[in-house]
């Protein structure tokens, strides 16, 4: 559990508005249904906005009361669907859309998403001067200035199930498999599964994928008595590697098998863990615009909630976990 952050309210807002942008990740209903009770509770008004920036842009939204979070909380995916909107790339749609928001009367808005989402809240704050705050919502938790982000805890044990079963088929037909995971560019959930699921080999984006280099690990495997081995690749920009890979293990003589995750790994009902992030993090965006924040996103660090400016968030990558490369290749050995 998170210390909770101490926001004291300095300013009184009548109406805000939520959305959930890019890719979507269990937890996001848990993050509106926080935002909309908690402004609620402080006496605003919450526009909920469909399908992400596009709604925001066509003033797409629709007021939410009490009863229209009701019983989301344990769902996967986002009652406020969610997009990818090309429109909102362009300056002058961005600044038509404050005005109409500034029309209806929204005073604030909350964005629920990733990396690019977030980027996008800042670039809007900035060019109108809206109070935007962002809150990380996405599996593959590559959002610089949290240490998580919703959905992530709950896709990564998606994947471990998915790879747990793989690991009985693996062993039992002393076979080699190559697991695809998502995560984007940052080999997180990757580097989780490898640790959780026992993997031999986990390759993250960016990092070499060499096949020598990979024989010469399951030709260690297999000195030590062990001939079934399992490979975590995490998703790359080539969509071809993974089967690639597979056929050239094949191909030297170790019988492969290539399993891509692919979607399964973005829905679900989500963790107990996601549901309290989301949960947390969610009051904790609405608290922290009536204390006179924004352009900041709330994330977690250790123990403690935190406020990051967007500014920095969309400056920085979050580094790869390359340090857990070598705990599990000592842990599978
Ligand atoms: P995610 O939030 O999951 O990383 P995307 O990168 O696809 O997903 O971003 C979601 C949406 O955010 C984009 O379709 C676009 O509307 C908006 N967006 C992303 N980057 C920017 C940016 N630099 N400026 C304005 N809007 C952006």
């Amino acid at each position: 559990m998170w210390r909770l952050l101490e926001l004291a309210p300095n300013r009184s807002l009548k109406r805000i508005a939520v959305l959930t942008s890019g890719g979507d990740a269990p937890g996001m209903n848990a993050a509106i249904r926080a935002v909309v009770r908690t402004a609620l509770a402080r006496g605003v008004e919450v526009r909920g906005v469909q399908k992400g920036y596009s709604g925001l842009v066509e003033s797409n939204w629709l007021a939410m009361d009490r009863a229209s979070v009701a019983n989301i909380l344990q769902t996967g995916g986002t009652v406020l669907k969610t997009a990818r909107c090309e429109a909102f790339l362009s300056p002058a749609t961005r600044l038509d859309t404050a005005a109409r928001l500034r029309g209806a009367g929204i005073e604030a808005l909350v964005v629920i998403g990733g990396d690019g989402s977030l980027a996008g809240a800042h670039q809007f704050q900035q060019e109108t001067g809206f109070p935007v705050i962002g809150v990380p919502g996405t599996i593959d938790n590559d959002v610089y200035g949290t240490d998580d982000s919703i959905g992530y805890d709950t896709a990564v044990n998606t994947a471990l199930e998915a790879i747990d079963k793989l690991r009985d088929t693996a062993t039992s037909h002393e076979r080699v498999f190559l697991v695809e995971v998502m995560g984007r560019s940052s080999g997180f959930i990757a580097a989780s599964v490898g640790v959780a699921g026992g993997a031999e080999i986990v390759l993250l984006p960016r990092q070499p994928a060499d096949v020598d280099t990979i024989c010469k690990v399951l030709q260690d495997s297999a000195a030590r008595g062990k001939y079934s081995s399992l490979i975590i690749v995490a998703e790359r920009d080539d969509p071809q590697l993974t089967p690639k890979l597979t056929a050239e293990l094949s191909r030297r003589g170790y019988q492969s098998r290539a399993a891509i995750l692919g979607h399964i790994q973005r829905g679900g009902s989500p963790s107990g863990h996601d549901r309290i992030l989301a949960s947390v993090l969610g009051a904790a965006a609405v608290d922290a615009l009536l204390a006179g924040h924004s352009d900041v996103m709330v994330g977690v660090r250790g123990e403690e909630l935190v406020l990051t400016p967007l500014a920095e968030v969309t400056a920085n990558k979050k580094p790869q976990p390359l340090e857990y490369l070598s705990l599990i290749e000592q842990l599978a050995t």
